[in-house]
């Protein structure tokens, strides 16, 4: 079988879906691997390297699709709002598509992607279990994002992070304040952490509490409580806005005294709710920084704008998107370990084994048949469900 691997063209994007060092574990399993010819190079590798490992250099992308029983990408059509459409006409029917495919996205995208006849699995939705672990690329990404994260507001931040002891008298440490501390959460506690700063975190999910301590932070408690914090799957459940309000109200003060606030506060599926407001923001010291890494879900904080760095009240409120491909050649390492554990585990002999009673194919399994397959997918999207599963 031929995995094709495109470059990736969604603006600004410099991550590549396989690297040159998975090759020789794919190769062994019997796939094929075609490159368009420049698609690692914005992460670091360049086609002799993918070549020196028994890749096929292509110079068309329209070749790669016409040739490959996989494609591989990063950014399909779905999260690739810009120029993933140009892809459609290009699939081919009962092609295998591996990617990011925002399944909780456009209805119309995603019938668009399930009519051209491809089978396509989305990575958002690996089940998050020990299983599946090795192929879960939302942590791999939420890793690299939440590490860079600390390194955009320290940049940006006019203080030094850690505590000095200098001729020239004593700094005293910055702090820090994450909120969430899921994948991203925890990474960015650490980072922060290892650059000095007093560092604390909130998460609605009791579970978070001995994490945060066990990376050196301090667990912000609040005297409310969730209702079923987290659902069966790990995720934090939807609250009421009253919840919301009265965690605002509460969170204030620790915003207020924090110079950098981290926030990476999300539900699958909803808007992300505000917990950073504009009367928290004028409190803060000037010159702090709120890095909302929630910002291409609505954002935590009220005045972030996605994709934009605002100056408000004297405090920098930055809303990336995309952060973890700032960090291409991890970024891309780490997501094409993910994707090869992954076609590794799906495809046995060269067959496509599209066994539904194994939880990672029934829950990755975005379109199948011409249809949206997914079942909590179509719930979501208030789709009927499929009487026979299609497949
Ligand atoms: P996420 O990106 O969905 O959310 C980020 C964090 O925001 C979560 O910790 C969530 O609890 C928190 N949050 C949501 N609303 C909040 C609010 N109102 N106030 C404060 N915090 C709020 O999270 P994620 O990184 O995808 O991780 C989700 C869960 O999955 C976690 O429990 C994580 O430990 C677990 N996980 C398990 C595995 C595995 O077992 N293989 C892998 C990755 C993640």
């Amino acid at each position: 079988m031929i995995i094709g691997v495109p470059k990736e063209t969604y603006p600004g994007e410099r991550r590549v879906a396989l690297v040159p060092a998975v090759l020789p574990t794919l190769t062994k399993a019997g796939f094929e691997v075609h490159i368009q010819s420049g698609a690692g190079i914005d992460a670091g590798y360049l086609d002799v390297l993918y070549a020196e490992k028994g890749g096929k250099i292509v110079a068309d992308r329209a070749a790669i699709f016409a040739a490959a029983d996989i494609v591989a990408q990063v950014l399909c059509y779905g999260p690739n709002d810009v120029n993933g459409q140009l892809d459609v006409p290009l699939y081919r029917q009962n092609q295998i598509l591996v990617g990011f495919l925002r399944p909780f996205g456009s209805l119309e995208v995603l019938q668009q992607i399930a009519q051209a006849g491809v089978t396509s699995f989305s990575v958002e939705l690996m089940p998050r279990t020990t299983r599946a672990q090795s192929m879960d690329a939302l942590s791999s990404m939420a890793t690299v994002a939440g590490y860079k994260a600390v390194l955009v507001t320290a940049d940006i931040h006019p203080r030094i992070f850690p505590m000095l002891t200098t001729a020239a008298g004593t700094v005293t440490p910055a702090r820090a304040f994450v909120i969430g501390c899921g994948v991203a959460g925890l990474q960015a506690i650490a980072t922060a952490r290892r650059l000095g700063a007093v560092v604390s975190a909130y998460d609605l999910r009791p579970a978070a509490k001995e994490q945060v301590q066990s990376l050196g932070g301090r667990f912000v408690e609040l005297p409310i409580e969730a209702k079923d914090a987290q659902d069966a799957r790990g995720y934090a459940t939807a609250q009421d806005e009253d919840f919301y309000r009265r965690q605002r109200e509460l969170l204030g003060k620790v915003v207020q005294e924090s110079d950098v606030v981290i926030a990476t506060a999300v539900i699958p599926g909803k808007k992300a709710p505000i917990l950073v407001t504009e009367d928290m923001v004028k409190g803060m010291a000037p010159g702090s920084v709120v890095l909302d890494l929630a910002a291409e879900r609505g954002g935590n904080c009220d005045i972030t704008e996605a994709g934009k760095t605002v100056v408000k009240h004297g405090v920098t409120i930055i809303g990336p998107i995309n952060l973890a491909s700032t960090v291409p050649y991890h970024a891309s390492m780490m997501y094409a370990r993910n994707i090869t554990a992954f076609l590794t585990h799906l495809i046995k002999e060269q067959k496509l084994n599209l066994n539904l009673a194994d939880e990672i194919v029934r829950e990755t399994l975005l379109t199948s048949g011409g249809e949206i397959a997914q079942a909590r997918v179509r719930e979501f999207l208030k789709l009927p469900a499929l009487t026979k599963q299609a497949g």
